[in-house]
């Protein structure tokens, strides 16, 4: 689907990749804001951005500052002459951004997933003229992301960009957020031009990670980032241990290598056929696979055996990972791989049952 959208690129900002959006997680206090936005601005950052309104997991956390922060913002713009964005999650925080001139507004991933907060920002913001950019839900559902982003567009709004900050889970390993990559991706195949943004501090959830992070973002062909930065990242009120200085942004950003999106892919076609056939024989395979488990099925049935035999399914788990390992392929990748065609085995088997 193609929406017809406008760019949200704003007046002096420089299109190419990466468009950066940077400020600290909350807005404190006027001298936090200020001192960190000019920071920023001295590095050539063009969109500042602080959270006013913070939804926590817990109340009588740190609730953000609120409307007076909105002022803050306020002298931003006319100090530095950035632009500035901030997090809406309802029709008066929409209300009182649009009078102080906030220029970018964000749906935070805890409102995203939620369908009425969504409508009621939309109904806010009908005849309005703002670019908006909408975080992912919280949870791995891009029908919930995309559905946001057509509650925006249905309000009239054409300015719309979006932002992959990962995933909630209880299995937290590595990061903050799982990034769960081919979402976003997805949502690039079925929306090509809706513009996205990385948030590498929610993902990672560790100063660390925001580097490696952002250049993957870029790898993909992401078009931005949203990163977190507080001048003395340790003492932030919010989210400390994902911020990063200015000055440690600068020097993240410029290591960064962006691969030209434009080159040619001629050379690649030879490899693209390759591996064109290769799916093609993967699929002949995985078919004729779900054939034989139906046989399976059929005869379980017949037999009045139970579909599920765990010993059977330990055992394929087990030596199906040796065998992938002995071919220097990922454990969790040939163990998600083979949960996925035995839960697809299972489920056609259940279908013989029922027949
Ligand atoms: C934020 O940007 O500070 C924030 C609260 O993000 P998210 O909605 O991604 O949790
Ligand atoms: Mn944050």
């Amino acid at each position: 689907m193609n929406l017809a959208l406008e760019s949200i690129v704003l007046p002096g900002v420089d299109p190419s990749r990466p468009i950066v959006i940077a400020g600290p997680c909350s807005a404190e206090t006027e001298e936090q804001v200020l001192e960190a936005a000019k920071a920023l601005a001295s590095r050539g950052v063009k969109i500042f951005r602080a959270g006013i309104w913070k939804p926590r997991t817990k109340p009588g956390g740190f609730e953000g500052v609120g409307t007076v922060g909105l002022s803050w913002l306020k002298r931003v713009k006319e100090e530095t002459g950035m632009y500035v964005a901030t997090e809406v999650a309802t029709k008066d925080h929409i209300k009182e951004a649009l009078e102080m001139g906030i220029d970018i507004l964000w749906i935070g991933a805890r409102t995203t997933v939620n369908p009425f907060a969504v409508q009621e920002i939309a109904d806010a913001l009908q005849g309005v003229d703002i670019p908006v950019l909408i975080k992912n839900p919280v949870n791995p559902d891009l029908e919930l992301w995309i559905g946001a982003i057509e509650r925006i567009y249905g309000a009239g709004i054409r300015r719309i960009g979006v932002i992959h900050r990962g995933f909630s889970s209880y299995d937290k390993k590595m990061y903050r957020n799982l990034p769960l990559w081919h979402i976003p991706i997805e949502l690039r195949r079925r929306m090509p031009n809706l513009p996205i943004f990385c948030d590498p501090s929610h993902i990672g959830g560790r100063r660390e990670l925001i580097a490696p992070l952002s250049q993957q973002a870029m790898d993909l062909s992401f078009d931005g980032l949203m990163i977190e930065s507080h001048c003395c990242p340790d003492n932030a009120w919010s989210d400390a241990s994902q911020q990063i200085t200015p000055e440690v942004l600068d020097y993240v950003l410029n290591l960064l290598v962006i691969r030209d999106v434009h080159q040619t892919t001629e050379n690649l076609s030879e490899l693209r056929r390759q591996i064109d056939q290769i799916d093609e024989q993967l699929l002949e395979l995985l078919a004729k696979r779900m054939r034989i488990s139906r046989e399976i099925g059929i005869y379980k049935k017949e037999h009045n055996m139970p579909i599920l035999q765990s010993p059977r399914y330990n055992e394929i788990l087990t030596k199906r990972s040796d065998m992938g390992e002995a071919m220097e392929l990922d454990t969790d990748f040939v163990k998600e791989i083979l949960q996925e065609i035995h839960e697809e085995s299972v489920r056609q088997q259940v279908i013989i049952m029922n027949q």
